[in-house]
C-alpha cells in the first residue's frame, strides 16, 4: 500500500512538474537579479559600516543583493588622507576607499554609502542637499543622512534591471568623490 502511494506521489508530482515546465516558458526578469559580493577583509574599523550601507542598499532597492564576504565583486579598504573615492570597474564591480581623516569630519556611514553608490552606478551631484546621498560633501558635516532619495534609489534598480544605456553601466573613476565644504568667502 506505501509502494503504491508513494507511487501516486512521484506520478503526481511528475505531472505537476511538466505543467509548470510549460507555464515558465518566458521567466520574469526579476529571476536575474545580481548579487554583489563585498569584501571587508581590508576595511578596517569601517567593516561594521559596510554591513550597515549594505543593508540600506539592499532595502532601498531591487534587482540586486549585496552580501558580505561571499566573494569580491566590491572590494572596500580604510585608508588615511587622499579623500575617499571610488572606483567602478563595472556596475557593481570596483573599490571603494574610505579616508579616515574625512570620516572624523563627516559621517562615515554616509560616506559609505555615497561611495557604493558610485559602484551601484550613480554619479556626484554637488548640489548641497542633504536629501540626497550623492551630494557628498557639498551638504556639510552636519549632514548625516545615509539614505538614497527614493529617485536615486530607483535609478539604482533601474540600472540592474538593464534598461540604461552601455554608458550609464561603464567603469568609471570618481577621485574626487567627496569634495570639503565649500568656505565662505569673507
Ligand atoms: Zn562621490
Amino acid at each position: 500500500m506505501t509502494s503504491r502511494l508513494s507511487r501516486l506521489a512521484v506520478a503526481l508530482v511528475a505531472t505537476a512538474g511538466a505543467t509548470l515546465g510549460v507555464t515558465v516558458a518566458n521567466p520574469a526578469p526579476a529571476s536575474a537579479a545580481m548579487t554583489i559580493c563585498y569584501n571587508t577583509s581590508q576595511a578596517g574599523s569601517y567593516a561594521g559600516t559596510a554591513n550597515q550601507a549594505a543593508s540600506i542598499w539592499n532595502n532601498a532597492t531591487v534587482n540586486l543583493t549585496l552580501s558580505a564576504n561571499c566573494g569580491s565583486n566590491l572590494r572596500i579598504y580604510q585608508i588615511t588622507g587622499g579623500g575617499s573615492y571610488a572606483v567602478r570597474t563595472s556596475l557593481g564591480n570596483g573599490r571603494v576607499y574610505i579616508d579616515t581623516q574625512q570620516a572624523a569630519q563627516y559621517s562615515p556611514l554616509r560616506i559609505m554609502t555615497h561611495e557604493i553608490g558610485h559602484i551601484l552606478g550613480l554619479p556626484d551631484n554637488y548640489n548641497g542637499n542633504c536629501s540626497l546621498l550623492m551630494s557628498g560633501g557639498s551638504a556639510g558635516t552636519s549632514c548625516t543622512n545615509p539614505y538614497p532619495s527614493t529617485t536615486e534609489a530607483n535609478r539604482v534598480s533601474s540600472l540592474f534591471a538593464g534598461t540604461f544605456s552601455a554608458t550609464d553601466r561603464s567603469a568609471d573613476i570618481f577621485r574626487d568623490s567627496w569634495p570639503s565644504v565649500l568656505t565662505p568667502v569673507s
